[in-house]
């Protein structure tokens, strides 16, 4: 009994692959993760794909590759993990916390386009594709896309896309999230992650210059790969130095396990929308409890996260939920506490409440429920039993 809030899934390929790495003598950086990186490229639609050993290190090396220094300022939703804004921070960039659609927990051109307003200073955008769905990049029926805000301004943008694999975003041919013109996107390979390489993270643009300083600066601004110098015939020992550069790159044993989920990525994503359709049958009646809109497609999501919001009518405050269902061995969590309710944050930003009402209104009700690619009906059955005795436990008692 008891359902954990994720568990990853590793019963396909990934012992097999591991193995061969083991077997090789090759443990770092080498054949399997640029293969890894082909493969990827090929998934997403893109031309550059970058491994490297976590989303934090790619969203680091996008932001120095686009130039993101001191005195630069970088928007980024207050509703994320602090990953997506410390980066900034490690570059010497000052954050500007945007607030979000409280329906999506996603940052939208309108919002962004207000807030440009009132900081038209602005370098660089982070939107986030919050639960693996994503943020209006280009125009559609609904109104201009983020895209189309940026590009004239000349404002870079750097896609989070580390709950965002497999997703399509909703605009012209529906493309990938990650495929687009004119962003570099940065995705996560973390063990609780879509897919895992235990730790891990991609950049993919199609930015020759971009995906060059990443790739240099991710292993030490050394000019060439470490694989390049062992295996190139002639000067064989040689190499350059060209910047201070960090020490991010992927390994060939998670290669090997990333390659092993890869080839189930489709797979895992209709389990997850799976799911989620059980979810939203099962919770519909249910008192106090609002389901996630759901995306026009359903590819059109990658489901990393399935976020309820809990409100007045359930007679029971979200914290206390948590409580009750742990107490039942269910695996819950609140993603996010919005940045500006943190306290280091709140040391950098303007994080006066009254500027995300959005992101306060999301953060007051907001539950995630577990949500994996082996959960069986009986598991989300007895997490929606969970929800609604805890539910009716407090409702008797008041
Ligand atoms: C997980 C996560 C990250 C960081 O990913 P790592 O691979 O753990 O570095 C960044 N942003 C968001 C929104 C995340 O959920």
């Amino acid at each position: 009994m008891g359902v954990p809030f994720a568990r990853p899934d590793c019963s396909g390929n990934e012992l097999e692959y591991v193995r061969e790495v083991l077997e090789s003598g090759w443990l770092t950086t080498g054949a399997k993760a640029r293969e890894f990186e082909e493969r990827f490229a090929d998934a997403i639609n893109s031309t550059h794909a970058l491994a490297v050993n976590s989303c934090t290190a790619a969203l680091h090396l996008a932001c120095e590759a686009v130039g993101v220094g001191p005195g630069s300022r970088v928007v980024v939703p207050s509703l994320t993990f602090t990953a997506t804004a410390e980066v900034v921070r490690y570059l010497g960039g000052e954050v500007i916390l945007a607030d979000v659609d409280p329906a999506t927990g996603l940052l939208t051109p309108e919002i962004l386009e207000e807030l440009l307003g009132r900081h038209p200073d602005v370098d660089a955008v982070m939107p986030v594709h919050f639960a693996g769905r994503a943020v209006r990049m280009r125009s559609t029926a609904d109104g201009k896309g983020l895209l189309d805000i940026c590009a004239p301004s000349g404002i870079h943008v750097i896609e989070d896309a580390a709950h965002a694999f497999p997703s399509r975003y909703e605009c012209g041919e529906r493309e990938m999230v990650g495929s687009l013109n004119g962003t570099t996107t940065c995705f996560s390979f973390y063990a609780n992650k879509t897919m895992t390489t235990g730790e891990g993270g991609m950049i993919v643009t199609r930015d020759d210059e971009v995906a060059e300083r990443a790739k240099r600066m991710r292993l030490h601004g050394i000019d060439r790969d470490a694989w390049n110098r062992f295996t190139t015939a002639s000067n064989r020992w040689e190499y350059d130095v060209v910047a201070a550069g960090f020490k991010y790159n992927l390994t060939d044993v998670a290669a090997a396990i990333g390659l092993a989920q890869l080839e189930r990525a489709e797979e895992f994503r209709d389990r997850r929308s799976a799911v989620v359709s059980m979810y939203r049958k099962k919770l519909a009646s249910l008192a106090g409890v609002t389901i996630p809109p759901m995306p026009d497609r359903e590819d059109s999501h990658s489901w990393h996260l399935f976020c309820i919001q809990i409100d007045e009518r359930a007679g029971v405050e979200r914290n206390d939920l948590i409580d009750l269902m742990h107490e039942a061995g269910i695996g819950t969590s609140v993603h996010y506490k919005p940045l500006h309710r943190m306290s280091y944050w709140s040391t950098q930003c303007d994080v006066d409440a009254a500027l995300f009402p959005g992101a306060e209104r999301w953060w007051a009700g907001c539950l995630s429920l577990p949500l994996f690619t082996t959960m069986t009906e009986q598991d989300v059955d007895e997490v929606c039993s969970g929800l609604r005795n805890a539910i009716e436990s407090r409702a008797t008692v008041s």
